[in-house]
C-alpha cells in the first residue's frame, strides 16, 4: 500500500479527491491534511461579501468529502517537511509519512511586517468569511490593492454597504486598476467604478497605517477602521524553511510536470508553486484548477513508474470579476465587457464548480 498525502484542500487537490472518488485505487492510501475542515472558494468571495451567497454555498466540507471517498483526513497545518525521511511534521509535532506528497496550500498575503497589526488577515482562505463579515460593516473600511481581488472586494463591499446606507469603502491602488491586464482594461474598469460611484484612488501607495488612519506616500491621511491588504501573493515559509528547492520568492520550485526539482516524490500545484518553465505564470484559481488533472495523473504515473505529463498553461483565459448589483466585468486577454451577462456566466461557472465537489458527500 502506497501512502499519497495531499497537503491543503486547494483547487487542484479537489480534483484529485474527485478522481479518487470516481476511480479508487486499492493500492493507494489517500491522506488529506488541512488546517480547517472547510475549503472556501475564492471565486465566490465577492458574492459572499455582497450577501448573494451564504456560507454553505461557498465552502466544501473536506472532512466529509474525504470520509465519503475512503481517504484519511487530518486537521493540521504542515509546518515542516523532512524530505530525506519522507515525513511531514504538523503544528503540534505529529508526523505523517508519505510515499508521494503534493502541496496545494495557496499563498500568503504580501503585507509589510510593520503594518500587520492593523490589517485583517484573510489567508489561509478559511479566515475570509469572519474577516469580511467584520470588514463590510466597519465604519471606515479601506482596501489596499488594485488587482483583481482588491477591485472585486471593493465593488462587493460597496454594493453591500450602499444597500444599508453606510458610508463609502475606499480603494487604493499603486497603479491603475487591473494594470496587469493592460491600459484598455484599466480604462474600462475605472469607467465602471466611476459610473457606480465607487471611491478609488490610483497611483497612490499606502506607506503607513495606525489605529485610525492610513497614510499615503505623499503624506495624506484617510480615516480607517479596518484594512484589507490585497497587493499580491507571498510564498508560504514552509518550503524554504524545510530546505526544499524554491524560486527567488520562496515558492516551491517544480518542473512542468509539477514535480519538485530535487525530490521526485514531491509534487505541488496552485499558488504555492513556481514552475521552472513558466516562472511568471499568474497566481490565480484558473491555473490552480487547470493543474488539477495533470497533478493527479502524474501522482499516479509516478506511483506506477510511468512517464509524467507536462502542464501547459493557456496564454489567455476568461476572468470574471463581480462589480456588484448583478453585474460583472469579463476579460479575455486585453479584451473586456461589462454587464449582467458576465455575472450570470460567473454564477453558472462558480456554482457548477462547487456542485462537482459538494455532491460527492451531500
Ligand atoms: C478575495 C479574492 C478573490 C479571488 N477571486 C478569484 C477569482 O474569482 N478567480 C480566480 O481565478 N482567482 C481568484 N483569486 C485568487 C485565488 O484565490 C487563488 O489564486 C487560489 O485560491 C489559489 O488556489 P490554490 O489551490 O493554490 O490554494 P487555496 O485555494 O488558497 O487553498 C489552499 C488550501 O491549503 C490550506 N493550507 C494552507 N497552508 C497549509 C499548510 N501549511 N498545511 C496544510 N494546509 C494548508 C489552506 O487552508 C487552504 O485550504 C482570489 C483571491 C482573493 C484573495
Amino acid at each position: 500500500m502506497k501512502i499519497v498525502v495531499l497537503v491543503g484542500g486547494g483547487h487542484a487537490h479537489l480534483h484529485s479527491l474527485s478522481q479518487f472518488a470516481k476511480k479508487p485505487r486499492e493500492d493507494v492510501q489517500l491522506v488529506l491534511i488541512s488546517p480547517a475542515v472547510h475549503q472556501y472558494y475564492s471565486g465566490m468571495f465577492s458574492g459572499f461579501t455582497e450577501g448573494v451567497y451564504g456560507l454553505d454555498e461557498i465552502r466544501i466540507d473536506l472532512k466529509q468529502l474525504a470520509q465519503k471517498i475512503g481517504a484519511a483526513f487530518y486537521q493540521d497545518t504542515i509546518c515542516a517537511i523532512d524530505a530525506n525521511s519522507r515525513t511531514l511534521i504538523g503544528q503540534h509535532g505529529e508526523t505523517y509519512p508519505y510515499d508521494a506528497v503534493s502541496f496545494d496550500i495557496g499563498s500568503q498575503t504580501d503585507s509589510p511586517e510593520a503594518l500587520r497589526n492593523y490589517i485583517s488577515p484573510i489567508k489561509p482562505n478559511y479566515h475570509f468569511p469572519d474577516q469580511l463579515i467584520k470588514f463590510r460593516k466597519s465604519a471606515k473600511p479601506v482596501i489596499v490593492g488594485g488587482g483583481a481581488s482588491g477591485v472585486e472586494l471593493a465593488f462587493s463591499t460597496y454594493a453591500w454597504r450602499m444597500r444599508r446606507h453606510l458610508s463609502d469603502a475606499l480603494l487604493f491602488s499603486s497603479g491603475a486598476l487591473l494594470s496587469a491586464q493592460g491600459a484598455a482594461v484599466s480604462r474600462k474598469i475605472e469607467a465602471v467604478a466611476r459610473k457606480k460611484a465607487l471611491p478609488f484612488f490610483t497611483d497612490v501607495t499606502i506607506e503607513d497605517i495606525d489605529a485610525t488612519s492610513v497614510t499615503t506616500s505623499t503624506g495624506t491621511s484617510y480615516p480607517q477602521s479596518d484594512v484589507l491588504w490585497l497587493t499580491g501573493p507571498k510564498s508560504p515559509s514552509l518550503f524554504e524553511q524545510s530546505g526544499m528547492p524554491v524560486d527567488r520568492s520562496g515558492f516551491l520550485a517544480v518542473h512542468e510536470t509539477l514535480q519538485s526539482l530535487r525530490y521526485p516524490e514531491v509534487f505541488g500545484a496552485g499558488d504555492c508553486v513556481s514552475i521552472d518553465r513558466y516562472p511568471d505564470l499568474a497566481k490565480n484559481g484558473v491555473y490552480a484548477v487547470r493543474q488539477g488533472p495533470v497533478l493527479w495523473g502524474n501522482l499516479l504515473n509516478f506511483l506506477d513508474g510511468n512517464a509524467l505529463s507536462p502542464f501547459v498553461p493557456q496564454k489567455r483565459y476568461v476572468a470574471i470579476l463581480s462589480t456588484g448589483g448583478g453585474e460583472a466585468f469579463l476579460t479575455y486577454g486585453n479584451w473586456s465587457v461589462h454587464g449582467k451577462t458576465p455575472w450570470k456566466l460567473k454564477q453558472y461557472i462558480d456554482k457548477k464548480f462547487m456542485t462537482t465537489y459538494q455532491t460527492i458527500y451531500r
